[in-house]
């Protein structure tokens, strides 16, 4: 693994959205994952003195992108975003798309195209790390609003997520875990994913880095098996 991946709350006791730190070990190079609000990330940057080169954006809400002209003022970085949310993304130096392959030092990530939530969201899926950043699209327990898609084309992002090995780790943005907890399966996987997260909930530690694996079989939205049932949940 060479990928640390480092969550920082941010709008805490208001959105609770999550911004990550992501440090590639062997190269020390340094990206921030939706720049949500500077004081946190700064915060987080002095701790582990790293200055980011990038931030890496998974879809232009401004809860995800607040930040992005003040740290790019702060680090002569450059902001990472999606071609197709280029106009509603202020400042953005490189656009990627579906299938697109970013250099991260010693990593990489494949950009995998996630609408429904916003029409040009990404998902960021680093492979080598098992680590995946789904943004506003995929929720511990739950999904993204449906802003400007279908429940058809948030049923094709879901099935693109669902079809990623197991034992990748997701990567939010926002912590709703509390709320989906009611939702939980009465069964093995629901017990499990409950005894995980509960002493994390109870301390206010983030709940996020759940592996895809326990996710599908307790996510309500993961669980259903086709698109009809899919449907009936809104
Ligand atoms: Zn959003
Ligand atoms: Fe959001």
């Amino acid at each position: 693994m060479s990928l640390d991946v480092f969550p920082i709350l941010c709008n805490a006791g208001f959105m609770n959205n999550y911004a990550y730190l992501l440090i590639e070990t062997q190269s020390r190079k340094t990206a921030i994952v939706d720049a949500s609000e500077a004081g946190p990330i700064i915060k987080a940057c002095v701790y582990h003195h790293v200055e980011p080169e990038y931030i890496l954006v998974t879809h232009h809400h401004d809860d995800h992108t607040g930040a992005n002209a003040e740290l790019k003022a702060k680090y002569n970085l450059k902001i990472v975003a999606p071609e197709a949310e280029k106009e509603l993304i202020e400042g953005a130096d490189i656009l990627l798309k579906d299938g697109d392959i970013f250099d991260f030092g010693k990593t990489s990530a494949e950009i995998i195209s996630a609408a429904g939530h916003t029409r040009g969201h990404i998902l960021w899926y680093f492979k080598k790390d098992k680590a995946l950043f789904t943004g506003d699209v995929l929720f511990n327990l739950s999904i993204g609003g449906l802003f400007e898609g279908t429940p058809k084309q948030m049923w094709n992002t879901l099935e693109k997520i669902k079809a990623l090995p197991d034992d990748v780790r997701f990567y939010c943005g926002h912590e709703y875990t509390a709320f989906g907890l009611s939702g939980l399966p009465d069964n093995d996987a629901g017990a499990e994913y409950f005894n995980l997260v509960k002493p994390l909930i109870e301390k206010s530690y983030p709940t996020v880095g759940m592996s895809l694996g326990l996710e599908k079989k307790c996510n309500p939205y993961l669980r259903v098996s086709s698109l009809e049932e899919f449907e009936n949940l809104f």
